[in-house]
């Protein structure tokens, strides 16, 4: 499953804390990382985050990163930081912004990845060098999907925002799963020889005293779980020909993650600055089918009364449309 949680409220930086838990093992992802986003993580979490996603590096989207940083900087993983082209120089700038004369006794890794249209560029940063140097850790195409787990796919976007923004779709790999109903059916009873049928046990299987074919019971319980998605665009442009141009990459996505940067009677403001209106991003999630549309990133040009306007121009388009838990109370 894909936890997730927005972080900040609305009109202050924003950003998205993701755990893909596949019940074995878990990666975890924060997307984003303005000022304050983490100041209601436990910093146990932060540092058991293994991998920064970053929109593009304007200054709401990488305001929180020294805090990011102070519980990841030394970790015992290398951690992982993706973005747009010029991350890696803009984050070597950050690394150097501390005294490091401990720096000989550290051990943390970390690795910044400039994702292009076709390829990654990555760099790695050695805390044991005061992160002074960026080495060059060599290049490689991909084709969309840029970073794969065993619990989580993310594919980068690209979008435009005055440069290179990106969004991130990601994706759980669909899994076996017991189907419980069916096994209620036949009477058996869980037990150790459902984990040996999922790991691919074959010839006769031991059930509570009874001797099955491992294909027969493979074939009557054992269904195929789609995965979860989600995926997360933020700080575009969102004209009729980017909507054409997203709207089939979001097909089959769950939740759509977007900026509600705009009201709808500020398009052209929205057109000029590369950001979206509510409305925009409501026909997007419309067009691509995506049962849910979670809004974010408010501006702060609008008041509070004008938030719940703004949801209800949204939801006049696409109905499954709802701000973060709390954002309305009060
Ligand atoms: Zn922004
Ligand atoms: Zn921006």
């Amino acid at each position: 499953m894909l936890r997730t949680r927005v972080l900040g409220g609305p009109a202050e930086d924003n950003a998205l804390w993701v755990v893909a838990d596949s019940g074995q093992g878990q990666t975890r992802l924060l997307l984003d990382c303005g000022a304050r986003v983490l100041d209601t993580l436990p910093f146990a979490e932060v540092q058991a985050t293994d991998h920064l996603l970053l929109s593009h590096l304007h200054m709401d989207h990488v305001g929180g990163f020294d805090d990011f940083f102070r519980a990841t900087f030394d970790r015992a993983a290398p951690t992982h930081a993706w973005g747009p082209p010029g991350t890696a120089r803009i984050l070597g700038h950050r690394f150097q912004g501390f005294w490091w004369n401990h720096a000989p006794e550290l051990r943390g890794q970390w690795f910044v990845h400039d994702v292009h249209d076709a390829h990654v560029h990555s760099f790695r940063f050695e805390a044991q060098e005061a992160f002074a140097v960026a080495h060059d850790a060599g290049t490689r195409p991909h084709d969309g999907t840029i970073l794969t787990t065993p619990e989580v796919h993310v594919q980068a976007v690209p979008l435009e925002h005055h440069g290179r923004s990106l969004g991130f779709i990601l994706r759980e790999e669909s899994r076996e799963r017991v189907n419980t109903a069916a096994l209620a059916g036949l009477g058996l009873r869980p037990g150790p020889w459902l984990a040996a049928l999922k790991g691919g046990a074959t010839g006769d299987i031991d059930v509570n005293d009874q001797v099955h074919p491992a294909d027969t019971l493979r074939a009557a319980l054992m269904e195929r779980a789609t995965g979860e998605s989600l995926a997360y665009l933020t700080d575009f442009l969102l004209d009729g020909e980017q909507q054409a141009r997203l709207a089939p990459l979001l097909r089959g996505v769950q939740t759509l993650y977007a900026e509600a940067q705009y009201a709808p009677e500020d398009h052209a403001l929205a057109a000029r600055h590369e950001h979206t209106t509510v409305t925009q991003v409501a026909a997007l999630a419309h067009a691509a089918d995506v049962p849910a549309l979670t809004l974010l990133h408010l501006s702060r040009r609008y008041r509070a009364e004008q938030w719940a306007e703004m949801l209800q121009a949204a939801k006049a388009i696409h109905p499954h449309t709802r701000f973060p838990d709390g954002w309305l109370a009060g």
